[in-house]
């Protein structure tokens, strides 16, 4: 009799012990993922109070960057243009040797160069910033992949041998958007620094840039996300207007709107020199 009664009871015993393990491993994966989006969102958010202390354009504040992201921005991509224009370029999404963006031809500038509709661009927002009175120097166009390699290597120099810290400061080669002819950096002396997002050409480039297709493109509480420093003088054609202001108004860096992340094991060496 009592052999009888066990069997059931054993059984029983053994369904509820597989149900209990399974509802276990289910739990451990949902925390493995909740904790890895937590910790990307905190990175973010540290980042943005540290160097962001207005916190307007913390869009992305809070400690869940992607729920965020993809919540209340609205994603648009403007079908009237060549997708090469809004690539993604960085360390992890490198660009081949000689590759240039869009129409794949270059046009001068000023004694620099550009893609060609890049340049365009450029040519109709300086015009404007100047019609406003102030002046500005096109420091930096196209870079040919010598340039990128030389000035890459210079900032070696400088650094004292640290690559990692370098590549924060001078994109490593095929990782430059100066090397798609699709970046232009701009100076009022020469200089590119910091003090240039103080400059009222500064502030006036980031309030108008959008509505000539470009994008202040690493900005101080991204540097986290870009793996390159705060430069309001660095500009990135995008395309289009449109284009340009729906990623502006995103309040995303490019990564972040195309979700294409720079790997973390790319990005890790280089965390100690970003703010
Ligand atoms: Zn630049």
């Amino acid at each position: 009799m009592k052999k009888r009664t066990r069997t059931p009871l054993i059984i029983a015993v053994c369904l509820i012990a597989v149900v209990v393990v399974a509802l276990g491993a289910l739990a451990a994966v949902c925390l493995t993922e909740d904790s890895a989006d937590t910790n990307r969102g905190k990175n973010t958010a540290a980042v943005s109070g540290d160097t962001n202390p207005e916190g307007d354009e913390n869009k992305v504040d809070g400690d869940n960057t992607k729920a965020v992201s993809t919540d209340t921005v609205e994603f648009y991509i403007d079908p009237d243009i060549d997708p090469s224009y809004y690539r993604v370029i960085n360390r992890t999404y490198p660009i081949d040797p000689g590759y240039v963006a869009g129409s794949g031809e270059l046009k001068s500038i000023e004694g620099k160069q550009m893609e060609s509709k890049a340049a365009d661009a450029l040519a109709k927002m300086v015009a404007a910033l100047r019609d406003e009175g102030m002046d500005i120097i096109i420091q930096s166009g196209y870079r040919t992949d010598e340039d990128q390699e030389y000035l890459y290597n210079r900032q070696i120099n400088r650094q004292n041998g640290n690559k990692e810290k370098a590549a924060t400061i001078s994109a490593v080669p095929l990782t430059s958007e100066h090397q798609a002819g699709l970046a232009v950096d701009l100076s009022t002396d020469g200089t590119l620094l910091e003090t240039f997002a103080d400059t009222k050409q500064g502030q006036w480039l980031k309030e108008h840039c959008a509505e000539y297709g470009f994008i202040l493109r690493y900005l101080p509480e991204k540097t986290l996300i870009t793996g390159i420093i705060n430069e309001p003088w660095h500009f990135r054609y995008v395309g289009s207007p449109a284009q340009a202001e729906a990623i502006t108004e995103s309040g995303l860096c490019m990564e972040e709107y195309f979700n294409k992340y720079l790997a973390d094991e790319d990005l890790d060496p280089y965390l100690p020199y970003l703010k």
